[in-house]
């Protein structure tokens, strides 16, 4: 039986560039993939467009993977946000850069870069096989003997994983790879959302679904600490709320409810203007439009559906004309302007997520080379890795990446 160089599980962005890479190098590479088609959670990144990096410098990047963040900085220096645009570039696609750094194919279709991939591993002669789902594998006198969910078997002296995490599994990604390294010994640390909706109690916000509050501040007080979040849109939903800052977040504020439980976040809906402005603002207002209803004063601040909520919030009569408004009604309507409550209660499943943070310790892969420190020929690349990235194209960058340095190292 043909014994190949190196095996790579799972033809999403991580595994092509590792099968990529090491047939660059003059391997045997074997690509083994669940379904019929390669990258299928890569096609709906960014709504299709594919966020596919960040102009960031490299330690912003790895500020972006959070506490263990540093574990990447040799892949990341190997093969970097440049490197993999000049990838791209020198087989004729460009690319261009929006806020924040975030960098999308010209074309804005996460296809131009999945045809590009599926072009590269025709190029290089990597075999790819469909519909092929690995169950399990062992190792024996150094070869791996890899069986399928039909037993289907294949040999290969080296083995990357790129399975990707446990989220959007429609996709192909339901957590197979855990399975396997866990059977052979490492370590799976638990498996969280990253980038996922939040779910808030007060019912008013779900029957706003749809609302989108632009450019407000939150913050979260916890313990008698205050954790800022960003400003930015808040988008609410039939269950709580989503939007950028939301998904941004979501991870450190998950974090935060496995040790406190529901939590007050607090919705800034003038960031612009800090307490005292407001006040002065306010007061202004008042004298210039006294005969004017509460209602209708609120609604040249607010988005119209939110009117009705912050009025019952603060328990004020909407008809009042501002002239009736007491000193005290005032100054607390100014109040929850800036700091209007929502309770959190929890989050989506895990399946709705957008990353899966958790899989393989970090602490059992070398990380320069992304070999397992328990099994020798034995590689992880791409978000099967434990920990996620923020969003803003760091997650692809990080399964390129890694997919790579796993791709040059199993060649060696
Ligand atoms: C809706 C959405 C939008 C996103 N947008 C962005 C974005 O704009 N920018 C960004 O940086 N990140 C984004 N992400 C995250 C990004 O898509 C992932 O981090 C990235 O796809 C991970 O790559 P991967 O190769 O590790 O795994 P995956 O892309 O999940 O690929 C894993 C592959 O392994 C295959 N597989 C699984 N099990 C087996 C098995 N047993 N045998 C054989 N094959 C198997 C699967 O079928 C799949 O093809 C988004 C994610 C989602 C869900």
């Amino acid at each position: 039986m043909k014994i190949y160089d190196i095996a790579v599980i799972g033809g999403g962005p991580a595994g092509c560039m590792a099968a990529i890479r090491g047939a660059q190098l003059g391997k045997k590479v074997i690509l083994l993939e669940r379904n019929d088609k390669i990258c299928r959670k890569l096609l709906l990144t960014a709504n299709g467009r594919c966020n596919i990096t960040n102009t960031a410098q490299l330690e912003v990047f790895l500020e972006m993977f959070g506490r263990r963040g540093s574990f990447y900085r040799d892949a990341f220096s190997e093969f970097s946000n440049q490197d993999l645009m000049e990838f791209f570039k020198i087989r004729g696609l460009d690319f261009k850069v929006e806020e924040a750094g975030r960098v999308f194919p010209s074309t804005e279709k996460a296809e131009s870069v999945v045809n590009i991939l599926k072009r590269a591993l025709d190029e290089y002669g990597v075999k790819i096989i469909y519909n092929y789902r690995l169950k399990h594998l062992h190792q024996q006198s150094k070869i791996f003997k890899l069986y399928s969910t039909e037993e289907e078997l294949f040999t290969t002296y080296n083995i990357i994983i790129a399975t990707g995490g446990a989220s959007y599994p429609r996709t192909g990604s339901t957590g197979d790879g855990f399975t396997v390294a866990g059977s052979l010994g490492h370590h799976i640390t638990e498996l969280k959302p990253g980038g996922v909706p939040l779910r808030v109690r007060e019912k008013w916000v779900h029957k706003l679904k749809g609302v989108a509050l632009e450019n407000v501040g939150l913050k979260i007080v916890y313990d008698g600490k205050i954790l800022n979040l960003p400003d930015g849109n808040l988008l609410l939903t039939h269950f709580g709320v989503s939007g950028p800052v939301i998904l941004d977040m979501s991870h450190t504020i998950v974090e935060l409810m496995d040790k406190q439980g529901d939590l007050e976040i607090y919705v800034d809906l003038k960031p612009e203007l800090k307490q005292d402005a407001l006040e002065v603002q306010m007061v202004e207002d008042f004298q210039k439009y006294s005969k004017k209803s509460l209602k209708n004063y609120l609604k040249f601040h607010l988005p119209q559906r939110l009117v009705d909520p912050v009025l019952e919030i603060s328990h004020l009569d909407p008809e009042k004309k501002l002239n009736q408004i007491t000193k005290k009604e005032r100054l607390m309507l100014q109040e929850i302007l800036k700091a209007l409550p929502l309770t959190i209660t929890g989050h989506l499943p895990l399946d709705r997520a957008m990353v899966t943070c958790g899989g393989v310790s970090k602490k059992e892969i070398d990380p320069k080379t992304m070999e397992s420190k328990l099994v020798k020929g034995l590689y992880f690349v791409g978000e099967i890795i434990a920990g996620c990235g923020r969003r803003g194209g760091f997650n692809l960058q990080q399964a390129f990446s890694t997919g790579y340095v796993a791709g040059s190292n199993a060649s060696r």
